[in-house]
């Protein structure tokens, strides 16, 4: 099978983001490049598919593949994208299939003129939305829930898009974080829970909306606010108006968010990620003050926690695991022999590190227990005396059910098995999850009943 691609995830006990967005109004500047480099910024969100469209006043056209940003765009595709408003999307598949009709942003032409959408999350009424609109004569071009939600927009019969778009949101559950272009205008949505963050920036004389503020770092705007939950923002040549069509909600930013899928860099609803990890580390220090000769993380995610957690313990902080920063996800297809190395293309133990050492090694997160094991062993065969594993976020023992990919409950190895029955799996002397209270005053400000910690606890927001 040599030369065909095919995807490996090796690091695929991690739950998976759905998506990223990016928004751009700019007249006068070149929003296509501009949007380039934001995505980049998101690529950590989703690396199956990317897309850009951009408006030139008149029209909107789009251009999208599958694979990484700097797969899809070439300089002669991103010389073709002119205009003054564009809107970027990177797409992992939690919702419909891994496509390229799936890829986003979704482009379609109105009553009124076009419309191109870019959604982060899930709706979790989508299959009745969807059955309603079929019966009622509605065909699909794709299987994601975009499709669905400008559907629902353009059929609400409403006077104008913006009612049209509120009345949407009446009908729609779920997370979204939405950004959506008209030939015109731009508009940011966030559902009324929150769940998935959005934010907005300055860039020049114009506005920049994005999934994570390390975005708008990157390009150069300068951050503004999040976009609230449940609020409507529209980007014009008036400058920005905000709708709260919503009455206040029980807020539920995904926890998960700061435990791993953002980059620490960013900082949402007021909290930084580097700042959250860093406190995860400390509290898993006060719930397991154990004793070793060295703590070492799982790269990237676990780098912070770990640091805090040596910190705190006055332990040293060391790399023992190395990791090839340049396997992406798709790549051609090894032999058999290579791919039982599995997790080794990535990750590789430092035996001059760990050899003879009692190792405390800081993992973000377990989802279903196959990469940790592999890991664990590798350490073990490098010469580690003993290898304890901590894991900065509660046992996941439910599905997501709002635009992350957690794998399925009879795959959660927590969901079926207790922690003994783990840590024997695993192969480690020891294992610990931080506790769920322990996660929460981590992640202060943000008050409990405002975060959702649903897949950790089995308390659906929605
Ligand atoms: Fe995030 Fe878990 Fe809630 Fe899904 S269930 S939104 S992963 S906290």
């Amino acid at each position: 099978m040599a030369g065909e691609y095919c995807r490996l995830f090796l690091n695929d006990d991690k739950p998976h983001e759905a998506c990223g967005v990016f928004g751009i109004y700019a007249p006068g500047q070149d929003v296509a490049r501009i949007t380039y480099y934001g995505l980049y910024a998101l690529q950590h969100r989703g690396q199956e598919s990317a897309g850009i469209a951009v408006s030139d006043g008149n029209r909107i056209i789009c251009r999208k593949g599958m694979g990484l940003v700097g797969e899809v765009f070439t300089e002669d595709i991103l010389e073709k994208l002119q205009g003054s408003i564009a809107l970027g999307h990177v797409r992992y598949t939690t919702a419909g299939d891994s496509i390229i009709e799936n890829a986003e942003p979704l482009n379609f032409y109105y009553r009124d003129g076009m419309i191109a959408i870019g959604h982060n999350g899930s709706l979790t009424n989508s299959a009745e939305l969807r059955r309603e609109l079929e019966d009622a004569g509605a065909v699909f071009q794709s299987t994601a829930d975009s499709e669905l939600i400008v559907s629902l927009i353009v059929r609400a019969g409403a006077k104008d898009l913006v009612s049209g778009i509120l009345q949407a949101m009446e009908k729609i559950e779920g997370s979204y974080s939405l950004v959506m272009l008209t030939e015109k205008r731009m508009f940011g949505i966030r559902d009324p829970y929150g769940m998935r963050p959005l934010c907005v920036g300055r860039l020049q004389d114009g506005y920049v909306l994005a999934s994570e503020s390390c975005a708008l770092d990157t390009v150069g705007a300068q951050f503004i606010r999040d976009i609230e939950p449940g609020e409507v923002v529209i980007i014009d040549e008036h400058g920005i108006t905000s709708l709260r069509p919503h009455k206040p909600h029980r807020k539920a930013l995904c926890a998960f968010e700061f435990v791993y899928f953002a980059r620490p860099d960013s900082v949402i609803d007021g909290l930084s990620v580097q700042k959250a990890r860093y406190a995860l580390g400390r509290q898993l220090a006060k719930e397991y003050p154990l004793d070793g000769d060295m703590v070492i993380p799982v790269p990237d995610s676990g780098v912070s926690s770990a640091l805090s957690y040596a910190a705190e313990r006055g332990l040293p902080f060391s790399e023992g695991l190395m990791k090839n920063r340049y396997v992406g996800r798709t790549f051609i297809r090894p032999a058999q022999t290579i791919r039982e190395l599995g997790v080794r293309l990535k990750l590789n133990p430092i035996k001059e590190i760990v050899s003879g050492k009692r190792v405390i090694m800081i993992d973000d997160s377990i989802v279903r227990g196959t990469t940790s094991g592999k890991i664990v062993q590798m350490i073990r065969e490098a010469g580690a005396r003993e290898v304890h594993l901590l894991v900065s976020s509660p046992p996941v023992t439910h599905s997501c059910y709002y635009g992350i990919d957690t794998s399925s409950r009879g795959e959660l190895i927590a969901a079926s098995h207790c922690l003994e029955e783990i840590c024997q799996h695993i192969g480690a002397d020891s294992l610990n999850y931080l506790s769920l209270p322990g996660l929460h005053a981590a992640l202060a400000p943000c008050q409990p009943d405002e975060l959702c910690d649903a897949c950790f606890c089995g308390n659906y927001p929605i």
